[in-house]
């Protein structure tokens, strides 16, 4: 079972881990600040260094079980278990993804409307809504986004037991997903004041970090179904 440091602190560039296993094209580490694959987040890229200096590219990182999996390419030189590694995430990328995802919090909060879908990426991300008889206007939402996120909202993980939840059916109000129940415990993300839903993805810590956005583009997915695109406007 991998220690997941990237859920209690998502500004984590780097750690110090010890291989568990690897195989060609999969190591896994004891603990690591590698997020995987998820919740419409990509898995990270990187590095893990070898006590001698070299480095092994990491392609992406998936889950596997209580195990995270990072891929290597299939002819990289494994190290044998036990060893010590540096794992370095390429950390300009990830922090797109944790500007990019938190944006998507905000445009759950601007158009309410149910998500049927969504993709977080480096250079644009995006959610599907079934809008049913709603008009979506492309500058409006931009507006709106851009006022939440020069706003400065606090961003906080914030978990919460089966039991507190059905004690807060006001809470539940407030969610746009239903949160996952029966593991006793759900991790939620609250953009204070904004937004608070179940997620277990990596996110700024205030809404300003973001920067301005824009919506990119509206696409017709459908009669009831838009996909709004939303890139960063500042690198
Ligand atoms: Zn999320």
């Amino acid at each position: 079972m991998t220690e997941e440091l990237f859920r209690e602190d998502s500004y984590l560039r780097e750690c110090s881990a010890e291989v568990a296993s690897a195989e060609p094209g999969r190591i896994v580490l004891d603990r690591t600040v590698f997020y995987p694959r998820g919740g419409g987040q990509p898995g990270d890229t990187g590095t893990l260094v070898l006590p001698d200096g070299s480095g092994i590219d990491i392609l992406d990182t998936v889950k596997d079980g209580s195990d995270i999996v990072h891929i290597c390419a299939e002819n990289a030189r494994l190290p044998a278990p036990g060893v010590a590694v540096e794992a370095r995430i390429d950390w300009a990328r990830r922090y797109r993804h944790m500007r990019m995802h938190t944006c998507l919090h905000l445009l759950c909060a601007v158009v309410p409307c149910g998500v049927t879908g969504g993709q977080v990426g480096a250079e644009r991300s995006r959610l599907d809504f079934d809008i049913g008889e709603m008009v979506l206007d492309k500058d409006h939402i931009t507006a709106e986004l851009n006022r939440l996120i020069e706003e400065d909202h606090p961003v906080a993980p914030r978990w919460i037991t089966d039991q507190e939840l059905d004690a807060s059916p006001d809470l539940v109000r407030t969610m746009s997903v239903e949160p996952p129940r029966g593991t006793g415990r759900v991790r939620l993300l609250e953009v204070a004041g904004v937004d608070l839903q179940p997620c277990g993805g990596t996110h700024v810590s205030r809404t300003s970090e973001i920067g301005p956005v824009a919506v990119a583009k509206i696409e017709n997915k459908g009669k009831r179904n838009r996909r709004v695109n939303v890139v960063l406007v500042e690198n």
